[in-house]
C-alpha cells in the first residue's frame, strides 16, 4: 500500500483526509505540526506522496516542503491552501510544490489529484499496469473500483462497474444479453434479460456525450452490446 503523508492541524480536515486516502487503499501518515512531519518522513523513507497544509502552529508548510527537497527527494508534494491565499501558490512553485488543492475540496477532488499526481510520478509502473485498464478518453482502476474519463471521476454503482469493466475486458466483441446477465448479475440469478438494457441505459447517460447516439457502448441489433471503441 503506498504511503501519503497527511501534515495538516486542525483535527477535522486531517482526519477527513486520511478517512478518504485510506477508502481509495492508500496507508496514511499523519502529522499535526512541521517537525513531525519531518521524522515522520525520516522513520518512513517509501512515503511516496505528501500533503502539506500552509499554516501550521510551528514552522508552515512552505517551509516543511523546502526542507524535503533539500534532500534531494522526488516525492510528489501537494499543498493544502486556503481560497485567500492565491499568493501561496507563487511561494509554493518557488519550494518545489507538484500541485495544490485549494480548500475546501471534496473527497473526489482530492483522490483524483493525489492519483494524477502518482500516475505523473510514474510510482510503480507494473502495479498500475495490473489495476488499470484503458481505452479511449475511458480508465478503469480495478484496485480502487474506479472509472476516469478523460481524467474525470464519474460516479457508478457496483453493477456499472463491473458492466465497464465487463466491456473494457472485452472490446470489440459482441457480447449476448444472456452472457453480460451470466457475467455481471451470476448464473444463478434468475431476473430478466430487460435487467441488462436498463443498467446499460443508465450506464450510458454516464459515459456517452450523446447516450441517444453512443459512440462507445453501442447496440448489437437483435444479440447485445458491443465495446465499439
Ligand atoms: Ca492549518
Amino acid at each position: 500500500m503506498k504511503k501519503i503523508l497527511v501534515l495538516e492541524d486542525e483535527a477535522n480536515i486531517r482526519s477527513f483526509v486520511v478517512i478518504n486516502l485510506r477508502r481509495s487503499g492508500f496507508e496514511p501518515i499523519e502529522a499535526e505540526t512541521g517537525e513531525m512531519a519531518l521524522e515522520k518522513l525520516r522513520v518512513n523513507p517509501d512515503i511516496c506522496l505528501a500533503l502539506l497544509d500552509v499554516m501550521l502552529p510551528d514552522i508552515d508548510g512552505f517551509e516543511v516542503c523546502r526542507r524535503i527537497r533539500a534532500t534531494g527527494s522526488k516525492m510528489g508534494i501537494i499543498m493544502l491552501t486556503a481560497k485567500s491565499q492565491e499568493i501561496d501558490k507563487v511561494t509554493g512553485l518557488m519550494t518545489g510544490a507538484d500541485d495544490y488543492v485549494t480548500k475546501p475540496f471534496s473527497p473526489a477532488e482530492l483522490t483524483a489529484r493525489v492519483d494524477a499526481l502518482i500516475r505523473r510520478l510514474g510510482v510503480d509502473e507494473d502495479e498500475r499496469s495490473s489495476t488499470e485498464l484503458s481505452s479511449g478518453p475511458f480508465l478503469l482502476n480495478t484496485r480502487n473500483r474506479t472509472l476516469e474519463k478523460d481524467g474525470q471521476r464519474l460516479k457508478l454503482t457496483q453493477i456499472e462497474y463491473l458492466l465497464m469493466k465487463l466491456f473494457m475486458e472485452n472490446p470489440g466483441k459482441a457480447m449476448s444479453r444472456e452472457d453480460i446477465l451470466a457475467a455481471v448479475w451470476g448464473n444463478d440469478f434468475k431476473g430478466e434479460l430487460k435487467t441488462v438494457d436498463v443498467n446499460i441505459r443508465r450506464l450510458r447517460i454516464k459515459i456517452e456525450s450523446d447516450p441517444t447516439e453512443p459512440e462507445y457502448l453501442t447496440t448489437v441489433w437483435g444479440y447485445g452490446y458491443k465495446w465499439g471503441y
